[in-house]
């Protein structure tokens, strides 16, 4: 019986000329990972290809599903493979054209990687090309602008047929471009945020602010949720979640009503530069986009901004709403983030929130408490979870690991 399995198309990586290998290398360990459970016997490469093979020889469409979710991969094309026969590749290829859905044309388009075969693409194509028209006698031969095309490529001694292919998410395989922290709400931006940047390449760890214990803890279950959804593309090493509640009630007290928020976000930012320090982690990822909310005006955000040294990317903002939750929809956030939770955002929020802050105010606001204090307390009560999806996610080094065990400790004795 003729074998099935994925072939797994990654342009990208195939720009990198040295590093190449690295890339590869990286997106062959990224699938191991993520196709734990699907009875997978071999994750190899050749020729340009990662190849997926199953141990019942019969690759599904479901697992090519899964394969397209992982960052770094272009394209996954569910193929036959067969020997170098021209009897089993001609049937191979009837078969692959048979399961193309609405086509009225095609073309066979034949490839070789093995200089050791004699037969000449050419001829490849003209005895592919006669038996898909004498199986398909309705169909035509487009060779410019076919609706499906029949690829047949021979390498190291085997032939592998398909006819269609499904684009991934593309992006670069996570591992390839270090490490972020990203502050996750349970708002729709910032999950699509913390994609975006997992997609090319970065290990992310999410930081929550919940407002326990003035708030119920609901919103850190959605984040829960929301990195559930994102565990399968391998991009979450750590989730890490910070109760923020009395504390807000602190700057509540001490700071002008309108430059509430932008102090709470300065806090915000400061505890996750400093589990970024913690983590080894080279930049935060916020879910900010320009003009959205009050929050985000320019004069906002660099007042919050000029809290840390550390580079803040925004991968939304030139983003609107509608392509934010269309983005949403695709990477399966949607439907958690339309549960709406209290969290730290929704706790003791000024009635006429400042727009176009004064940096010298804010400063001002931010000298009356000892912010200092604060962000040391906080960072000494995160919380954790870890995602096992993440091969390349390392639990921090450093030096405040001695204090890490020790929290690691806590939350092993609380299980
Ligand atoms: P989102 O949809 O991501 O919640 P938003 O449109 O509600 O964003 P803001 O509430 O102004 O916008 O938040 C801006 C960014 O600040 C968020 O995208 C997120 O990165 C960060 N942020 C806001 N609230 C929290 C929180 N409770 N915990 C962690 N990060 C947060
Ligand atoms: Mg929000």
């Amino acid at each position: 019986m003729t074998e099935r399995l994925c072939l797994v198309h990654y342009h990208e990586i195939g720009l990198k000329g040295k590093n190449r290998s690295t890339f590869e290398n990286q997106l062959v360990t990224n699938l191991h990972r993520a196709l734990a459970g699907w009875g997978v016997s071999a994750i190899s490469r050749i020729s340009g290809y990662v190849v997926v093979e199953t141990e019942d020889r019969q690759a599904s469409e479901e697992l090519a599903s899964a394969i397209r979710r992982v960052p770094g991969v272009a394209r996954v094309s569910l193929a036959y493979k067969c020997g170098l026969d021209e009897g089993e590749y001609r049937a191979a290829a009837v078969r692959a054209l048979g399961e193309a859905p609405d086509f009225v044309t095609f073309k066979v388009h034949a490839r070789r990687s093995s200089t050791t075969y004699p037969v000449h693409t050419l001829e490849m194509n003209q005895i592919v090309g006669s038996a898909l028209c004498e199986a398909f006698p309705d169909k035509k031969v487009d060779v410019h602008n076919p609706d499906v095309t029949v690829v047949v490529h021979v390498v190291q001694g085997s032939t592998y047929v398909y006819a269609s292919s499904a684009p991934g998410v593309g992006g670069l395989p996570v591992g390839t471009a270090g490490k972020v922290v990203s502050l996750l709400s349970s708002g729709f931006d910032s999950p699509v945020a913390t994609w975006m940047v997992g997609r090319r390449g970065a290990i992310c760890v999410p930081v929550h602010f919940s407002g326990r214990p003035m708030t119920s803890d609901t919103s850190e279950w959605l984040c829960q949720d929301l990195v559930d959804a994102l565990a399968p593309s391998g991009i979450v090493g750590r989730l890490y979640v910070v109760p923020f509640g009395e504390r807000q009630r602190e700057i509540s007290l001490a700071v002008p009503q309108g430059l509430r928020i932008i102090t709470y976000r300065r806090v915000m930012l400061q505890v996750a530069e400093r589990i970024a320090r913690l983590e080894g982690a080279k930049a935060l990822v916020t879910g900010e986009s320009l003009g959205q909310v009050a929050s985000q005006t320019l004069e906002n955000i660099a007042a919050v901004n000029e809290a840390v040294t550390i580079p803040v990317l925004r991968p939304l903002i030139g983003s609107d709403k509608q392509e934010i939750i269309a983005r949403a929809h695709e990477i399966g956030t949607y439907d958690i983030c339309c549960q709406t939770a209290p969290d730290c955002c929704t706790l003791f929020m000024p009635r006429r929130p400042e727009t176009h802050a004064r940096l010298e105010a804010v400063l001002d606001a931010w000298e009356s408490f000892d912010h200092e204090g604060m962000v040391e307390d906080l960072v000494a009560n995160v919380e954790w979870r870890d995602f096992s999806q993440c091969p390349s996610y390392h639990a921090p080094k450093g030096p405040l690991r001695p204090h890490h065990r020790e929290l690691l400790g806590r939350e092993a004795a609380e299980r």
